[in-house]
C-alpha cells in the first residue's frame, strides 16, 4: 500500500467522528437510582427500571442533563428548548427491554464546532491549499459539531471461549448490567475533519474540555470515552463525497490515528484498482495494525425508532440553561492564554498545561508558592520533568523551580532529586543541602578554579585561540571535576570565556 502522504496528495479524506462519553462522575444511573460503578460485583447496582422489567417505570436523571447543556455549552452549541427520548429497537442480551432510550432528530444540544490548532509535523498531514496556513505551516481547523445527544449505556457481556463481540461464536456468555443505564453522551461531528491527526486533536481536546466540565473521567482504556471514525476518500477537487466505512469503538489516541491512516491508504488501494469501497463496519486490530470488516450497515429503519410514550418531552426552561452556564468553569484554551498573559509562558507549554485538570491546579498551586518572576521555571519544571512522576506535591515543585530559578541546581540534579523526593514529604532544598548538591555562585572561589584549570590545560587553551571554540566545554567539564560538582556550570562557562578572551 502507498504511503498516507503520497495518498492525500491525489485525494482528499473525510472523515466524521461520533464519540460516546460515559458520565462517570454521575453518582446514578440515566433512569433509575441505581448506583453508578463497575467495580462493583457483577449485577449488584440494578433495579427494575434498568433490567426492563414490565410496567417499570423511568425517571431522568436531572444532573445527567445539566451535564449535556455543560457539554453543549463548552462546545458552542445551540441549547435546544424542547427535546424528547425515543426507543430504538433491537434485540441482543445486552439491553434488557430490548430498546434503547436515546434521543431523536432533536437532541438536548446541536450545531456547534470547536476549532482546531494544527501544528508541526501534523500540520504536514494536510497537503492542500484548501485551508489557510502560517508561515510556519500551522492552521486553524473549525470543525462542526452536529449535535449531542443523550443515551444510556449498555450491558457489560463477557463472551467466554468465543470470538468477541459475536455471541454465535462463544459457548456461554456472562451479562453484567451494571453498566446498563449509565448516561451516556454521543457527540457526532460534521464530517470537517480531513486527517488523522485532525481527527487525533479533535479527541484531545474534547477530552480536555470534558475533563475541565468535571463530567467524565473520560479514559478511553476503560471505555468510559470511546469513538467510532467514519471515513470516506473524494479525488481532490471534488465536491461529492465518497461512501464511508465505519470503525467502530476505537479506543485510544493512537489507535483512532493509526486506524484512519491506515483506512485511507486501503480504500485509496481499492478505488485506484478500480474498484469499489463498500458501505460497512470495520474493526481495527492494533496488534495486525490493520482493519477487517465486522458487518454490512444496517439501515436506520431496522431500529423502529419513536418517541418513548414513558418520558414526556423536555422544555428547558432560562433559569435551567442559566444554571448550566454558571457552571462551566475556565476551558482550556481561555486557560492557557491566561497563563500566557499572565506569567508570559510559551503557548505549547501553557496548552500542555492547562488541557489536564489535575496537572492545571498543581502548577496553580505551585506558581502561588513562588515570587512571579520564577513561574515560568515552574512550568519548565511541570511540563519538562513531572511527566510520568504522579506523586510529586506542589510544595516539591515550587521548591525545585526556585533552586532552577537561582542556579542553585543544574536541570540534570532537578531530575535526580524529583526521583529521590517522589512519594516521600521530603522538601527538595533540604535534600539537595544533605547532599551538598547546591552549586556555588561565589564568582571568587569559582574563578580559583577556573584560573587552576587553565594553568594545567595548556593544549585546550591554544586550540581555543587557534578559533576552536567548542573546547569550552570541555575546560567547563574539568572545573565542574575539580570543584565537584559544585559549581554551577553556566557560571564556570561565563567566566572560562570571559579569561580566555580577555
Ligand atoms: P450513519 O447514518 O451511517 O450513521 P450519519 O450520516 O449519521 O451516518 O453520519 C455518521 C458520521 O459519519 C458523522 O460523524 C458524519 O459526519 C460522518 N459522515 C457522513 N458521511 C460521511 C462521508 N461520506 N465520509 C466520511 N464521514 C461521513
Ligand atoms: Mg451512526
Ligand atoms: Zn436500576
Amino acid at each position: 500500500m502507498k504511503k498516507l502522504a503520497e495518498v492525500l496528495r491525489d485525494w482528499e479524506a473525510v472523515i466524521g467522528l461520533e464519540v460516546h462519553t460515559e458520565l462517570t462522575t454521575l453518582e446514578t444511573k440515566m433512569f433509575c437510582g441505581c448506583k453508578l460503578s463497575h467495580d462493583d460485583e457483577p449485577n449488584a447496582n440494578v433495579c427494575p427500571i434498568c433490567l426492563g422489567m414490565p410496567g417499570a417505570l423511568p425517571v431522568p436523571n436531572e444532573k445527567a442533563i445539566e451535564s449535556i447543556v455543560m457539554a453543549g455549552i463548552a462546545t458552542n452549541c445551540e441549547v435546544m428548548r424542547r427535546s424528547m427520548f425515543y426507543r430504538k429497537h433491537y434485540f441482543y442480551p445486552d439491553m434488557a427491554k430490548n430498546f434503547q432510550t436515546t434521543q431523536g432528530p432533536v437532541a438536548f444540544v446541536m450545531h456547534g464546532h470547536l476549532d482546531l490548532e494544527v501544528t508541526g509535523t501534523g500540520a504536514a498531514e494536510r497537503p492542500d491549499n484548501t485551508i489557510e496556513k502560517a508561515d510556519d505551516g500551522s492552521y486553524v481547523a473549525p470543525i462542526r459539531i452536529l449535535r449531542i445527544h443523550m443515551e444510556e449505556d449498555a450491558a457489560k457481556m463477557n463472551h467466554l471461549g468465543g470470538a468477541e463481540g459475536r455471541i454465535g461464536g462463544a459457548s456461554e456468555s456472562l451479562i453484567d448490567y451494571n453498566r446498563c443505564g449509565t448516561p451516556l453522551i454521543e457527540l457526532v461531528t460534521e464530517p470537517d475533519l480531513r486527517t488523522p491527526e485532525e481527527a487525533r486533536l479533535f479527541m484531545e481536546k474534547l477530552r480536555q474540555t470534558f475533563l475541565a466540565l468535571g463530567i467524565s473521567d473520560c479514559s478511553m482504556e476503560n471505555g468510559s470515552m470511546r469513538c467510532d471514525g467514519n471515513i470516506s476518500l473524494r479525488r481532490r477537487g471534488e465536491t461529492a463525497f465518497g461512501t464511508k466505512t465505519e470503525m467502530k469503538n476505537i479506543n485510544s489516541f493512537k489507535s483512532l490515528h493509526d486506524a484512519l491512516e491506515y483506512e485511507i491508504c486501503r480504500q485509496a488501494e481499492v478505488l485506484e484498482e478500480g474498484g469499489i469501497v463498500y458501505q460497512e463496519t470495520r474493526h481495527w486490530e492494533p496488534s495486525r495494525r490493520r482493519t477487517v470488516v465486522m458487518r454490512v450497515k444496517e439501515t436506520a429503519d431496522d431500529y423502529r425508532m419513536y418517541p418513548d410514550p414513558d418520558l414526556a418531552p423536555f422544555d428547558l426552561t432560562d433559569e435551567f440553561i442559566e444554571r448550566c452556564r454558571s457552571r462551566v468553569g475556565e476551558l482550556p484554551d481561555a486557560k492557557r492564554d491566561r497563563y500566557v498573559e499572565t506569567w508570559g509562558l510559551k503557548r505549547a507549554d501553557a496548552a500542555q498545561l492547562a488541557g489536564e485538570p489535575s496537572v492545571a491546579k498543581r502548577f496553580e498551586e505551585a506558581a502561588a508558592l513562588v515570587g512571579e518572576k520564577a513561574v515560568p521555571t515552574v512550568a519548565n519544571v511541570m511540563v519538562n520533568l513531572v511527566p510520568g512522576h504522579d506523586d510529586v506535591s506542589a510544595a516539591q515543585v515550587a521548591s525545585l523551580a526556585g533552586l532552577l530559578a537561582e542556579d542553585a541546581i543544574t536541570f540534570a540534579q532537578a531530575r535526580e532529586v524529583l526521583e529521590l523526593v517522589e512519594g516521600t514529604d521530603d522538601d527538595p532544598e533540604k535534600v539537595v543541602d544533605e547532599r551538598g548538591m547546591r552549586q556555588s555562585n561565589d564568582t571568587d572561589a569559582l574563578m580559583a578554579v577556573v584560573d587552576e584549570v587553565l594553568g594545567r590545560c595548556e593544549s585546550q587553551v591554544q586550540q581555543y585561540q587557534e578559533g576552536n571554540k567548542k573546547v569550552v566545554g570541555f575546560l567547563v567539564g574539568q572545573c565542574m571535576k575539580a570543584s565537584k560538582g559544585t559549581g554551577n556550570p553556566k557560571l564556570f562557562n561565563q567566566l572560562l570565556v570571559e579569561r580566555l578572551e580577555g
